[in-house]
This record gives C-alpha cells, sequence and structure tokens, in this order.
C-alpha cells in the first residue's frame, strides 16, 4: 500500500471497537475508570498505560495521533490545541534560561512574536538569520545553541531552504533541527527522508481542510540522539528515544494544559483521510492561476514555487515533489489597484487563514504587517502591490473568470 488516501482509510484503532464502528468514535468523557485499585497504582506508577484524564491523553486524540504516526513513519507523535501549542512546547521542551536557538528570519507573525517577545522573557535568546544562507546560521552557533528552527515555505516571501543543508550542520554540532511544516502537508512532505528531527504543524490549515478547528502537532522522527540535550539528559537516561515525547507529555502538555479535544481530533482524522485529494485539487488550480495571471497584462509579478521559472523550483520539486504548498502571491502597479481589485471579488474570499477548502486573499501590507515601517516591510519583502493568495478547491475556470472580472476585464 503505497498511495497516502489508501494507507490514512486503512489505519486501524489503537483498540478494536466493541461495536465494530467504522469511524472513530469522539470519545466526548474526561476521565477513565479502571477495574481495581490495584490496576490504578500500577497506571500511576507508569506499568500499566492507560488513559486516565482528557488533559493527559484520549482515545480519539490517540488515533489521530496513530494515523499521523504511520502516515509520516515518525517515532512519536503528539496532537495539541494549537500550532502555536506544537512550536512553543517543543521548544521549552529542550531549552532553559539561557540557551538560544537559531531561527529563519522570515516567521509567521505570531512565532515571532512568540520568539520576541513571549520567550525573551524567561532568557531563552533566539538568533534570527536568513535561511537562504546556511553559512551564516552556522556561525551563530555557540555552545548554548539548542535547536534550527525553520518554516518549509516561508509565507509570504515563498522562499524554500535547502533542508539537506541544515540537516548537516544541524548534525555536526548535535543540534536539533525542527521544521514548521504547516505550508507542506504530509502529503507532498516527509520531513525524516530530509533528515529534519522534530516537525510542528498547524492543523488548523491543511489537515482540518475547511476551517473548522484549531490544532497543532508534533512529530518526533526518532533520529535525534536525546542524550546530546542537557536538558533531556535526564529523561535520556530514563526513556531513551522516547525521552523528548516523554518530557513533553509530562512537564508541558500535562502541566501547562495544550491537548487537543476530541471534538477536534476528529474533524483533523476526517481532514486527514482527503487531504491528498484537497492538496492535488490546490495545487492543480494554482498552475492554472500562475499561467493565468503570468500571461495578463495587469499582474506585475506572480510568485508560486511550483512554477518552472520560480528560483525555488528545483528545491520544491527535490523536497515537496513539486508541490511547495499551495500559497501564491502576485502584484497590482499599487495598494489602490489591490483594494479595488479586492473589493469587487466573488467567489475569493477576504480573510487572513491559510488552506482552507475555500480560496482566500489577503493585502499583507496592509494587515499581517502593517504596524512595521515601510522600510522594514520592505526589506521583509513585503511590497505595496503585492497579494497573498490561499489557492482553494473551487473549479479553477471560476477561479478565473472571478479573477477576470475584479481586473475589470468584463
Ligand atoms: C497558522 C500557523 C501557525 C500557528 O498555528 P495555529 O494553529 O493558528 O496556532 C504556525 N506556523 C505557521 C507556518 C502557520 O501558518
Amino acid at each position: 500500500m503505497e498511495n497516502f488516501t489508501t494507507r490514512s482509510l486503512n489505519i486501524p484503532f489503537p483498540k478494536k471497537d466493541p461495536h465494530h464502528a467504522l469511524a472513530m468514535p469522539i470519545y466526548e468523557t474526561v476521565a477513565f475508570e479502571f477495574d481495581t485499585a490495584e490496576d490504578i497504582a500500577a497506571n500511576f506508577r507508569g506499568e500499566l498505560p492507560a488513559h486516565t484524564y482528557s488533559r493527559t491523553s484520549n482515545p480519539t486524540v490517540e488515533y489521530f495521533e496513530t494515523k499521523v504516526k504511520v502516515l509520516t513513519g515518525a517515532h512519536q507523535v503528539l496532537a495539541l490545541s494549537s500550532g502555536m501549542s506544537a512550536i512553543s512546547a517543543t521548544l521549552l521542551a529542550i531549552c532553559k534560561q539561557g540557551d538560544n536557538i537559531i531561527s529563519g528570519k522570515n516567521l509567521f507573525g505570531h512565532t515571532l512574536a512568540l520568539f520576541e517577545q513571549s520567550f525573551s522573557a524567561y532568557g531563552l535568546e533566539t538568533r534570527f538569520a536568513d535561511t537562504t544562507d546556511p553559512e551564516v546560521i552556522e556561525s551563530l552557533i555557540d555552545k548554548n545553541t539548542r535547536a534550527i528552527f525553520f518554516e518549509t515555505v516561508t509565507n509570504p516571501q515563498l522562499e524554500i531552504a535547502d533542508i539537506s543543508q541544515f540537516a548537516e550542520i544541524a548534525n555536526k554540532h548535535g543540534i536539533l533541527l525542527i521544521a514548521d511544516s504547516t505550508i507542506t502537508p504530509p502529503s507532498v512532505f516527509n520531513s525524516k527522508s530530509l533528515g529534519v528531527h522534530v516537525e510542528v504543524m498547524s492543523t488548523t490549515k491543511f489537515i482540518s481542510g475547511g476551517a473548522t478547528a484549531v490544532g497543532g502537532l508534533i512529530i518526533d522522527n526518532g533520529t535525534y540522539d536525546w542524550s546530546k540535550n542537557p536538558n533531556c539528559q535526564a529523561f535520556s537516561e530514563k526513556f531513551d528515544k522516547d525521552a523528548f515525547i516523554a518530557r513533553l507529555r509530562k512537564n508541558y502538555y500535562r502541566n501547562l494544559g495544550m491537548p487537543m479535544t476530541s471534538h477536534t481530533a476528529n474533524y483533523m482524522i476526517a481532514g486527514l483521510d482527503i487531504l491528498e485529494l484537497r492538496v492535488e485539487r490546490c495545487y492543480e488550480n494554482c498552475l492554472k492561476l500562475g499561467e493565468y495571471l503570468q500571461q495578463n497584462p495587469k499582474v506585475k509579478r506572480v510568485d508560486y514555487p511550483g512554477l518552472k521559472d520560480s528560483t525555488y523550483y528545483d528545491l520544491a520539486v527535490s523536497q515537496f515533489g513539486g508541490v511547495p504548498g499551495t500559497i501564491m502571491t502576485f502584484d497590482l502597479e499599487s495598494q489602490e489597484e489591490c483594494f479595488r481589485f479586492m473589493n469587487h471579488l466573488k467567489i475569493i474570499r477576504r480573510a487572513t487563514n491559510l488552506n482552507d477548502n475555500k480560496s482566500l486573499i489577503i493585502h499583507p501590507y496592509s494587515t499581517i504587517y502593517a504596524e512595521f515601517p515601510e522600510s522594514e516591510r520592505l526589506k521583509m519583502g513585503i511590497r505595496p502591490g503585492m497579494m497573498r493568495l490561499s489557492v482553494g478547491i473551487e473549479g479553477a475556470e471560476d477561479l478565473i473568470e472571478d479573477i477576470g472580472q475584479a481586473l475589470g476585464e468584463d
């Protein structure tokens, strides 16, 4: 069985359902009972694995984790309340006060805020670098560096880093390589095969599909020696390859209260089963829209790394099978032209989310990046004439017609 969808549909439940349910039931329960006092004592000693309380684990959530684990070939998977909790829990589990991480400088806005504002207050430093320049990244590493963090495709710049170069640097220095793969879902990207140790992801985007629920994932590929991280050494002695997930579950997931709920897991399970189909449709739409926009004289510039003339096309092919997510940007003459265009759209929605089934458009310069001075915005590649389009699963001909009429062609 090679096909992603066939595999996804045929992953057994961790325990057989007493009623032979075909879909995983939603276990809407907080607590789980034990037959005997001896059993519950054994569970608390860590000798009898079982669900006890849904802030720690839950059968529906466990099934979602199991599916992701089987589909990605990962060692361990943890589902959390959001993409942000996946990122924050990962870094809390590997760092302490005085440590630092190296991060790509173009980041999802709240990740940037987490690093610059939340973590810095606890003495965790982030050193930012251009992900297209591995030499600079290596030069920033010192004895307190615990990880290199990057996004597989930056948004809205749509830059792609050479992951194998990062893996080489991380392995040479014995530090963890963490990828935020939200933009490139597991049907097109396998982080393990490219040398990433830990993958974090917002399942709010592609996996939930219809923008139905907020969620996140931490995927431990089982390829990092946890004894190399001083903060994980004690756990490494006790749990060996499970050190990271054990520390995560005990000290952060449970204690900070970051679990995914069973209802959310149910949406994610359903989304995962049709993920490959949705990604393919969005990708085909991207190519058709790209071709249409590139030949339109009112459009000044089109960026999508899946297009053959993109600087990142070769990396898109080698790392993501040619499907570098399904977000594109295109430029009109000015901000005024963008606003006029966006206000005339009838099918494409004006919204800030990504990878909904619906196509979504936003003008990053006046929204997500509005608080930055103009010179900063330009340095970050945020142009007044640029719009970001998250391409959905509508018919390509309808999207093209909508864009055409909004550009004033009818
Ligand atoms: C949306 C997003 C996040 C945050 O995910 P939430 O589920 O909204 O917490 C993190 N990284 C990237 C790249 C994202 O697009």
